[in-house]
């Protein structure tokens, strides 16, 4: 555990002292451990009565998860691969969650034959499948709740909605299932403390629906969606905690409660670099083309969340279009860019808070390489 108060924050030099150090070949993600160990335990601080579980997906590197486990974080995780990278590291089974909504029956018979005891559902189709695999499993609903002010609604894609909620209810007393619990994701980089007062109050009125059918829900899981300062201020973790505390208060003290925090733990942990391989102008406007793009790790540049880009040059700022290195249209990373107007070939771009779903969702596209993982 860390006995800092201070918040650690990112320094630059270790990116130019590990570029002076080891010399530059391609793009690569520079992490500190300190900041994700020190987000662990803000998270925990924040929400005492709340075990976090990381979403492994939102970058899954091996020595990011034995920080999270050294300080004291559990897993949530989508797929057999990131199972197994859990349990490679010794981390018990019956601790990590399986939070993917929809399963393969083949990767449910793995994750049981592994020892995984609790499994989310949200349709009576996936409850059916879950138990024909692992009749005890211990089921967890997953509720629709406004993902209003999120950077990205998961909502559209999973959840129940009431007349489902009624459904599944009554389909898992006839199957003799264990309904032990429900969950809701308020959609990734929320920046809406109200989501998280509207889900619990939501999942208070189901859990006493499920207590009216004559289930006894013991577990209730707050998903993930904990934002980073990315192009505008949001909520700190302590105002969510605030909220999300206040509302617990409606549930009994033997209530399990957790989150699946997972861009909140490593976003600002990290620094992506990347290096300018062209410059041109095009219909008037700076066009800037980098090493990595939206198929290199970049992905989430796309979506206007705002991302901030540091480089080593101060000439005015420019709007400019910054591109990808491969053939494809789509890799454009994002226009308009505040950029220094001298910026030219081989300078580097430096883009904060990118430690989550950068090169977690990477692919060698064109042959261009999958960005490199560096933890100081
Ligand atoms: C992606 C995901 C998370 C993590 O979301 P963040 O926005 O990164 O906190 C948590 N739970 C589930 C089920 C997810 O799919």
């Amino acid at each position: 555990m860390l006995t800092k108060t201070r918040s650690p924050q990112f320094d630059i030099e270790n990116i130019h002292n590990h570029i002076a150090k080891e010399g530059y070949q391609d793009p690569f993600l520079l992490l500190d451990t300190e900041i994700l160990r020190h987000n662990a335990n803000r998270f925990m601080a924040a929400m005492p009565r709340v075990q976090p579980h990381y979403a492994v997906k939102s970058n899954p590197d091996q020595r990011v998860l034995s920080c999270m486990k050294e300080e004291g974080v559990r897993f949530e995780v989508a797929s057999k691969a990131e199972l197994d990278a859990l349990l490679a590291m010794q981390v018990p089974a019956a601790e990590i969650f399986y939070s993917n909504p929809v399963k393969s029956r083949r990767y449910i018979e793995h994750a049981a034959s592994k020892g995984v005891e609790w499994y989310v559902i949200d349709s009576p189709e996936e409850l059916t499948k879950v138990v024909e695999v692992k009749p005890d499993a211990k089921l967890y609903l997953r509720i629709y709740t406004t993902n209003e002010g999120s950077g990205y609604a998961l909502s559209s894609k999973f959840g129940a909605h009431p007349e489902e909620i009624v459904t599944i209810i009554e389909h898992a007393k006839k199957c003799n299932a264990n309904l032990a619990g429900l969950t809701f994701h308020v959609g990734s980089q929320c920046a809406n403390v109200n989501n998280w007062r509207v889900g619990i109050r939501t999942a208070r009125e189901v859990f006493d629906q499920m207590i009216a059918a004559g289930f006894k829900p013991e577990l209730l899981n707050l998903g993930g969606g904990y934002p980073v300062e990315l192009g505008s201020v949001v909520p700190s973790i302590e105002e969510i905690g605030a909220v999300v505390n206040k509302e617990l208060e409606a549930f009994p003290e033997d209530v399990r409660v957790i989150a699946e925090p997972g861009r909140f733990m490593v976003a600002d942990a990290g620094y992506f670099v990347a290096q300018v391989v062209g410059k041109t102008t095009r219909c008037g406007k700076p066009w800037l083309y980098i090493d990595a793009g939206f198929y290199g790790g970049l992905i989430e540049l796309k979506d206007g969340l705002g991302y901030q880009m540091l480089t080593d040059k101060s000439g005015e700022l420019v709007g400019t279009t910054v591109a990808g290195p491969t053939c494809d249209s789509i890799d454009v990373c994002v226009e308009n860019q505040p950029l220094p107007s001298d910026l030219a070939e081989n300078d580097f771009l430096y883009i904060k808070n990118a430690g989550a779903y950068s090169n977690a969702c990477a692919s060698e596209f064109n042959g261009f390489p999958i960005p490199g993982l560096v933890v100081i």
